[in-house]
């Protein structure tokens, strides 16, 4: 179990009831102080306790307070009967001088259930008595000594520095010895095991009923370790001894020298961790510097800051701790139900602990930050020393850190005690300049809800790391500066949670216990299956949820607020985690509100009645939760929605420029990228001057190294055999384009491309080919991965990494605009298809970049491939990169779009060229299984002025057998204009030839 959540279950826990009280007395200033000798027994039969009790009363005392279970049978005034008058619980006592003697006879009987809101109870078990089982002087503290008669194998707890037992025939008489002044005494007897221990001189036992023996050394251990933590923090323990007493009612309490634990959280593992600590140090705070409730009750959150907070410091989860204290705060607390930190008494509402322990434990955190830790711990040791067994207020507190500190505090004690609400801040635009090595940044904050000076933590995130600084405000407005060495990423307020302060929208996670606070919250009943979630739906009713049918939830309505639904949520909202129609188990997910996000709303859904009754109560414990899973009442997984972790606030894009004239050679730019392993070099694929702008990046880079290699976009990987032929003079050109399937799988006019291949022919420089079959990538376009054939699957790449944010936006521009390039002719269907058969693209072309360059170690390869592949790197250098960690350079001819920072290392302006084009018969060819077939003719075709027609399959041309585009273009690419060629084809069955004039391409008029 993460322990933030512990602590939360065990808030919870304190709500049912089930914990502890941390009862700190109700005291104030009492100069003179009452003596009670008590005398109880018990018969445990009759539920019945006979008592008597002495009161040695100052003058100044003039009542006694009677529980309304006792029964007074004398009293006797310095000997003398007397008469009383009760009225509420309140015996008034006449004039009377100091060390009067008033001797009270009386008996109680305390049965289960005759006062429901008892504390007190005596039964066959034992006796636990935690509210008025005596007689006392009305004044807020008193002296006590106890004597209590117990049965034969009962022992008994009570307040004490000594106990001392003797036997009495079938009795046992226990006597407690207490000198310190207390507001009451507390009295538990039952058949324990008592197990004892020592810590320095401190008397330690454990009083467990015999089943829970086993706890016994857990818990001790645990108390030596506290002890030992707060005697080094804050001075000696108060007492003689400390037990830890298991209760068999359902509740527990802190009271000095003991602590009394219910036994049905006793064996709890938090209990021992974290509970106790937090008891055992209200012997310090609460038990022995007593509150002065009259100003505010300050002891829960300096006890849950030393306690719970600091234990979680301890396991390096300090801020953690105090985001919860955050989020519980604006989960519970709002306009109608928030009161100041000196308004708080004591209550176990959740909005009343976020005041009194969460807001005010960071209270003492600020104040701990605002004047160090040195004179904070010598503020705390101060109080224990100036303040023990005296009633204790804000105002002391204040005086005591002040002269621990030599701080005037006063501004900020009034501000936190009397102010509602948390500091709020906003941060303005974040502005980087840079100057020398140091990079400056400004960034205006307002704060409000603060007393001033504040001190802002702020972690500054640079390429190299993290800083933190602290930085001071004086005024609500202000523009903090602060340099860095490094480029500085972000800026981090408040990182750890240091801040009383309200979440930033990015921080807010989606919490359960949001739901649960929220003013708003409804509940919205499923149209069928209702009768399932009975039991929860009462529970949320009495827990202050609207209802409301699901019919009703519209759109509009859910901006209203938090919503939890039941059993189904709305079709038309689709946020929440798809369930199986029959899983077993409970479920409960937790959403931000997608129409409202300081709202969240929530979905329950459960098998059957049985798991909804079985979860029953315990759902609410999970309040720092986001998505809870149970079965048979018992929690599955637990899971936390993420946010951002303190404010951040993103380095914005700097504006940059580049002069308008700074245009370098192209050799200058060979220099520059000669010593990168890979050297991309974009194209317009159309335009020849981008062609002669590469062949002059290849010609410069191969007069500095002799081990270069061209990869090629335009040749596919699985005609590499062809291109390898023809480089090494064994293929002609003709038979080479033939076999490459360069017409078929490329297109473009031959010519574009020629000087660079005879280029790497002279040189020997390998050239090769990197691209997959374009049916592969058109299918995917089409139907996406998912459809492809086993087959297909096999020739994919091992590795693929999805699109970057930016990539995929400007993939989805460029389908948006059907300015598609997807080989095949198809327009892609879907989107994600799209994106998918371009990183499929992508990551086939570098794979076979990274296998070059793997079987040849040492090599640089110069890749030709279109601008779109190689912009900002997100197409194939990226790729190359991850798979081969190899250096890489990106030159890319300017293509007359946006020019964009980061498109490029280089750009190329090259001038525009014509390149020499192949002859043409100006028809429109559609492949066909026996030959390519004549569709239409262009305008001046020699084809159609020849003889030929629509419908004609061209089988020859001169001697060349035609089977296929690739033969056609092949041989016509090394014809001249205004040659005539014989074409054969076949009409109807019949072979027919022709003598056919080549011309020059056709053009669309301007
Ligand atoms: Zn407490």
């Amino acid at each position: 179990m993460r322990s933030a959540s512990a602590l939360v279950y065990l808030s919870t826990l304190l709500l049912l009831a089930l914990a502890f009280l941390c009862r700190a007395p109700l005291v104030a200033a009492a100069p003179n102080i009452p003596d009670h000798r008590i005398t109880a027994s018990f018969d445990l039969e009759k539920q019945q306790l006979k008592g008597s009790v002495e009161i040695i009363l100052p003058q100044d005392v003039n009542a006694i307070r009677v529980g309304k279970d006792l029964r007074l049978r004398s009293i006797l005034l310095n000997g003398k009967p007397f008469v009383p008058s009760v009225a509420s619980g309140s015996v008034a006592l006449p004039p009377h001088a100091d060390r009067t003697i008033l001797s009270i006879d009386y008996e109680g009987v305390f049965q289960e259930g005759r006062s429901p809101d008892s504390a007190d109870r005596i039964g066959r078990e034992g006796a636990y008595l935690t509210g008025e089982w005596y007689p006392a002087a009305e004044s807020p503290l008193a002296r006590f000594s106890l004597k209590v008669y117990v049965p034969e194998g009962f022992h008994a707890v009570s307040e004490a520095d000594a106990i001392a037992t003797g036997e009495s025939g079938q009795r046992r008489l226990v006597t407690f010895d207490f000198p310190h002044p207390v507001p009451g005494i507390h009295l538990v007897v039952a058949p324990y095991v008592v197990t004892r221990d020592r810590f320095h001189s401190i008397d330690l036992a454990t009083y467990f009923l015999p089943e829970d023996q086993g706890f016994a050394e857990q818990y001790l251990a645990y108390s030596r370790k506290y002890l030992q933590m707060y005697e080094e923090m804050l001075g000696p323990y108060p007492y003689r001894r400390f037990a830890v007493v298991e209760n068999i009612l359902p509740t527990g309490y802190g009271m000095p020298t003991f602590t009394l634990i219910g036994r049905q959280v006793l064996k709890l593992p938090f209990i021992p961790e974290i509970s106790l600590g937090h008891e055992i140090l209200h012997s310090w705070f609460g038990n022995s510097v007593y509150v002065d409730y009259g100003g505010g009750n300050w002891s829960e959150g300096l006890t849950s800051y030393l306690a719970d907070q600091h234990y979680a410091v301890l396991r390096s989860e300090g801020a953690q701790y105090r985001r919860n204290i955050l989020e519980d705060y604006e989960s519970y607390v709002h306009r109608d139900n928030e009161i100041r930190v000196r308004d708080f008494v004591s209550g176990e509402d959740r909005a009343l602990r976020a005041v009194g322990y969460g807001k005010t434990a960071m209270i003492f955190h600020m104040l701990k930050g605002r004047i160090g830790a040195d004179a904070f711990h010598a503020g705390l040791q101060k109080l224990v020393r100036e303040r023990r067994f005296k009633t204790t207020s804000w105002a002391d507190l204040q005086r005591i850190f002040s002269e621990a500190s030599g701080q005037d505090l006063r501004d900020f004690f009034r501000f936190w005690l009397e102010r509602k609400g948390a500091i709020e801040i906003t941060a303005g635009q974040l502005r980087v300049s840079e100057s020398g090595k140091a990079y400056r940044l400004e960034l205006p904050l307002r704060v409000e809800g603060a007393p001033f000076p504040v001190a802002i933590p702020v972690s500054v995130v640079t390429s190299t790391g993290s800083e933190m600084r602290t930085m001071k405000m004086t005024t609500s407005e202000q523009t903090l500066t602060l340099s860095v060495d490094a480029p500085p990423r972000k800026v981090v307020i408040d990182p750890d949670y240091d801040l009383f302060r309200t979440l930033a929208p990015s921080e807010r996670r989606p919490l359960w216990s949001r739901l649960l606070g929220d003013p708003s919250r409804t509940l919205v009943l499923p149209e069928r299956n209702g009768d399932k979630y009975s039991s929860l739906t009462e529970e949320l009713r009495r827990r202050g949820f609207r209802a409301m049918p699901l019919s009703e939830v519209t759109r509009a309505r859910l901006q209203e607020g938090a919503f939890l639904f039941l059993d189904s949520a709305p079709d038309w909202l689709s946020v929440f985690s798809q369930r199986q129609p029959d899983a077993p188990g409970f479920s409960l997910e937790i959403k931000e509100n997608p129409f409202d996000s300081r709202h969240v709303i929530g979905l329950v859904e459960a098998a059957d009645r049985e798991e909804v009754q079985a979860v029953g109560s315990r759902l609410f414990h999970y309040g720092q939760q986001s998505r809870l899973e149970f079965s048979r009442g018992r929690n599955l997984l637990k899971e936390v929605g993420s946010a951002e972790v303190g404010m951040q606030i993103d380095v914005p894009a700097q504006t940059t420029g580049i002069p308008g004239k700074a245009s370098i050679p192209l050799s200058a730019i060979v220099n520059a990228v000669a010593d990168k392993t890979i050297i991309y070099v974009g194209e317009r694929h159309d335009r020849y001057g981008d062609h002669i702008a590469q062949l002059d990046m290849i010609r410069g880079l191969r007069e500095r190294h002799r081990n270069l290699a061209i990869g090629m976009e335009m040749f596919q990987s699985r005609y590499q055999n062809a291109l390898d032929d023809y480089l090494a003079g064994t293929m002609d050109e003709e038979t080479f384009l033939r076999k490459a399937h360069y017409f078929t799988s490329w297109g473009f006019n031959y010519f574009l491309y020629r000087d660079i291949l005879i280029y790497a022919r002279n040189e020997k420089i390998p050239v090769i080919g990197l691209n997959i079959p374009r049916e592969l990538v058109s299918n995917v376009a089409r139907h996406g991965l998912a459809r492809l054939s086993e087959a297909e699957k096999a020739l994919l790449p091992k590795q693929m990494e999805g699109a970057d944010e930016a990539y995929r936006e400007r993939l989805q521009r460029a389908f948006a605009m059907h300015q598609v390039e997807v080989p095949g002719g198809d327009l892609p269907r879907q989107l994600d298809s799209f994106i998918e058969a371009q990183v499929l693209w992508d990551e086939s072309m570098a794979a076979a970049i990274a296998a070059y360059l793997g079987h040849h170690p040492g090599a640089r390869m110069v890749v030709l491939a279109g601008n779109g592949h190689l912009e900002f790197g997100s197409g194939i250098p990226k790729r190359a990169y991850r798979l081969t960690g190899e250096s890489y350079v990106t030159v890319l001819p300017y293509s007359g779009g946006l020019l964009e920072e980061g498109i490029a290392d280089y750009i190329l302006f090259p001038p525009s060229a014509q390149a020499p084009e192949a002859p043409k018969l100006l028809v429109a060819i559609e492949p066909g299984a026996e030959g390519p077939v004549v569709r239409r003719f262009f305008p001046g075709s020699g084809a159609e002025e020849a003889g030929m027609k629509e419908g004609d399959i061209i089988i020859g041309v001169d001697d060349h057998k035609v089977s296929d585009l690739d033969d056609l273009q092949a041989f016509l690419a090394f014809r001249r204009v205004g040659e005539k060629v014989m074409v054969a084809v076949t009409r109807g069955g019949e072979r027919l030839e022709f003598p056919v004039e080549l011309k020059t391409g056709f053009r669309m008029p301007p």
